[in-house]
């Protein structure tokens, strides 16, 4: 027989080899069609009596992604409508196809023949839930091998045995560190944990995995063997009596119990292994099925697999403009910023010219990297070659006239208009007549800027994030005159340095920091109001967000904030900032000369390491403190996600932001709004416009009109529209999701 995605070899001694290898897909991942041709494959197989066994590896440089997500995400849209119309069948059909996985992995293990996992590369999620349903699993050690069950990260859980086969291999606490975290493992960390059976050099892994079967390896699961014994001892031991309150008090300490994905691991391994294994599957199954239709679910899977991917892809790219081949990219300002941009961009084999005011600043900005590259060939991620190669591909320089062939150039200089013309205009006076210019500013308007320009169609703004080695997003703004051709080479760029673009329009601020600053500015409120600033803070992790509106304010740096606040008020008015924030912000840097983390003094007090940082208890003299009892935490919590997911509608209202999924992925990437909501547009449609504008509407009679809802929430609210439907980024050809 012959299949689309795999290919079946079977040599002398009767080992079938099946190779997984999807025609016109990068990766592997399991599809509907995966299945059907694996299910057969294991009828082929097990029905074979010349057959003594079956190896299954991948002919791609990675194992498997793991499930289609995107299938998943059609699943949600076929859901609803059936349960619209018959809600009992529509459910038992999410249970029936949450279960094919599952029921198909079980068939595997007990079809009699033994079956070998030989795991090449980067194995995740279902496949790797395939590889422990295998008798055997051998995992090559080359450092691209990665292991994990992530499922929780996307809202669910592994669905397809994991929670039933990884704590009856390996013990109960690091089984469930694996699955609540979805932290990925080494091929040796996996085989220590009795994960896989065997680690060996990639050209050995395939003999090494019929070596099982020749060796007489066993078609029997552990599990499925008479005295079974958990590694972990059982639940009814005194081991687990210490385990399972502290496993659980530990996942609502980093999940403050927002994550229904990450709740159901701890139930379906708590009651599965009471149970004989099959029944332990079925219990794993109901809950899949009901963690499938949580909004958690749906929305993470949308914002953080498809959308992410997507815009990844180039969703935003203007068709028809040939691909930018970046072959030098200049950056101009070697500080913080600039030296961080240069790395990046030399981290994915572009050569770059760093540009300074003088060689010391450009050397300077470019130790930066030499510091970076000394660190990870210290940790092994990079060869001493590879390192170096790296290095050599950043050229310090004060000679503007190095640009000249740049293909790219970005200015990272003062954040200073006068400062910004003089570099734009001396650049401009170099480059070529098609390279674009990019503006790295985070404040002054783009459109703005490119006044100083004598091609403002080739200018545009990118916008990164400190620390840009991290942060997996930027924002790439275009100005009134920007043109196709600048979107696109900056889309480019941002694709080779491996980072999530979102385009947006131009305005004061762009998307993310106008998001960021009315979370801040809310914590200023509360401040003022005399909410304790320790439950100020909690709330706000409570709520999702990863960190506290006021360590985040010192990370950003408070006489930053009040430099933005009297710019505003410079450019918009007295009216456009609270004069309470003002006066709040004057004293903190004026009077107490606190200016946050960089003069170790902020919101928080930053003693020497090892002490670690707390909140400044002055903090509490400020204002006339309420009573914390007296206080609804609740309340806290919706405050800071509804000012920020109205800021976002704000923005989509304004035509600064234009595709949902632009706003999610942004929030997320760009200051960690809420994962389980999939962002700040999903936070809204999750509840829906209605309920979301009545919300608005109490909040801006209790704590002010910045809370009032804006009209185009009123209208979706009083048509019952989503932001996903009206904004639809698919088009009209189909409906989103
Ligand atoms: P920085 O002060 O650390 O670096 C600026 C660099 O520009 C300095 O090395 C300076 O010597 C150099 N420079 C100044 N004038 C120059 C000239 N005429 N020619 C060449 N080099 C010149 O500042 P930074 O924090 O890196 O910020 C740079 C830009 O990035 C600003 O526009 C800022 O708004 C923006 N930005 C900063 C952050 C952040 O977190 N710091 C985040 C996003 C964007």
């Amino acid at each position: 027989m012959s299949y689309t995605n795999f290919k079946i070899e079977t040599d002398a001694d009767g080992i079938a080899l099946v190779t997984w290898d999807m025609p016109e897909k990068s990766m592997n991942v399991l599809t509907q069609e995966v299945m059907a041709e694996l299910d057969s494959i294991v009828d082929q197989t097990s029905g074979d009596p010349a057959v003594k066994g079956v190896v299954i590896t991948s002919g791609k440089s990675s194992f498997s992604g793991g499930a289609d997500l995107t299938m998943i995400k059609s699943m949600f849209a076929i859901q609803a409508e059936e349960k619209a119309k018959d809600p009992a069948t529509a459910a038992q059909k999410l249970f029936d196809l949450a279960g094919r996985l599952s029921s198909l992995f079980r068939k595997l293990e007990t079809s009699g023949k033994p079956w070998v996992s030989a795991i090449n590369g980067t194995c995740m999620g279902g496949a790797f839930e395939l590889s422990l349903a295998c008798h055997g699993r051998v995992a090559s050690n080359a450092k691209s091998v990665k292991i994990a069950l992530p499922e929780v990260k996307v809202g669910i859980f592994p669905g397809a045995g994991g929670t039933q086969r990884v704590p009856r291999l390996t013990n109960t606490q690091d089984a469930l560190q694996m699955m609540t975290t979805g932290s990925s493992l080494t091929a040796s960390r996996a085989k220590a944990l009795g994960l896989v059976h065997d680690v060996v050099d990639p050209d050995k892994l395939i003999d090494a995995a019929k070596g099982m079967i020749k060796n007489g390896l066993k078609p029997v699961q552990p599990w499925d063997e008479k005295g079974f014994k958990l590694p972990g001892g059982g639940i009814w031991t005194p081991a687990s009596a210490q385990l399972w309150p502290a496993a659980s008090a530990i996942l609502r300490r980093e999940t403050y119990g927002n994550y229904p994905g990450a709740i159901a691991i701890l139930k379906s391994v708590y009651e599965g292994l009471q149970v004989p294994f099959d029944t332990g599957l079925r219990i794993e199954q109901r809950y899949f099925t009901e963690i499938l239709q949580t909004t958690e679910a749906f929305s993470m899977i949308r914002s953080l697999f498809i959308s992410m991917q997507e815009l990844g892809k180039g969703a935003r790219r203007p068709a028809g403009v040939p691909k930018t081949e970046l072959k030098k990219v200049g950056v101009v300002g070697a500080g913080f910023m600039g030296a961080s941009i240069a790395y990046v961009t030399a981290a994915a084999g572009i050569p770059v010219i760093l540009i300074d005011r003088d060689m010391e600043a450009a050397g300077k900005g470019k130790a930066h990297s030499e510091g970076l590259v000394k660190d990870s060939i210290g940790k092994g991620r990079l060869t001493k070659d590879e390192g170096e190669a790296l290095l050599s591909r950043i050229t310090p320089s004060a000679d503007y006239g190095d640009l000249k062939d740049a293909d790219l150039v970005i200015e990272a200089v003062f954040e200073d208009r006068q400062v910004k013309k003089d570099v734009i205009e001396k650049v401009e006076a170099v480059i070529a007549e098609d390279t674009i210019f990019a503006s790295n500013t985070s404040t002054l308007p783009i459109t703005g800027l490119a006044k100083n320009s004598n091609r403002p169609d080739r200018f545009i703004g990118i916008h990164f994030f400190s620390p840009v080695e991290k942060m997996m997003l930027t924002e790439v703004i275009l100005g009134k005159e920007t043109g196709d051709r600048a979107l696109a080479a900056a889309l480019d760029y941002v694709a080779a340095i491996k980072k999530t673009p979102i385009v947006v329009n131009d305005t004061r601020g762009f998307y993310v920091n106008r998001c960021v600053f009315r979370y801040i500015h809310e914590a200023y409120d509360m401040l003022i109001e005399g909410v304790p600033p320790a439950m100020i803070e909690n709330a706000a992790k409570m709520a999702g967000m990863p960190v506290g509106p006021l360590s985040l304010n010192d990370e950003v740096a408070i006489d930053l904030s009040q430099k933005i606040l009297k710019a505003t008020i410079a450019d918009l008015g007295e009216k456009a900032v609270d004069p309470r924030h003002m006066a709040m912000i004057d004293k903190m840097v004026d009077e107490f000369d606190r200016r946050g983390r960089k003069n170790g003094k902020g919101f928080y007090e930053y003693p020497a390491k090892p002490a670690k940082k707390y909140l400044w208890p002055g903090l509490k003299e400020l204002y006339p403190q309420k009573d914390a009892d007296k206080i609804d935490v609740e309340v806290l919590k919706r405050r800071f996600l509804a000012t920020i997911a109205l800021e976002a509608a704000r923005t989509m209202e304004e035509g600064i932001v234009t595709d949902p999924r632009e706003a999610d992925v942004g929030s997320i990437l760009g200051f960690g709004f809420a994962p389980y909501t999939g962002g700040t547009l999903s936070y809204i449609d999750g509840m829906g416009a209605n309920a979301f504008v009545e919300l608005c509407e109490k909040l801006a009679e209790d704590y002010g009109h910045h809370f009032k809802p804006i009209p185009l929430l009123k209208d979706m609210a009083e048509k019952g529209d989503t932001f996903y439907g009206r904004f639809n980024p698919y088009g009209e050809a189909q409906k989103a999701a």
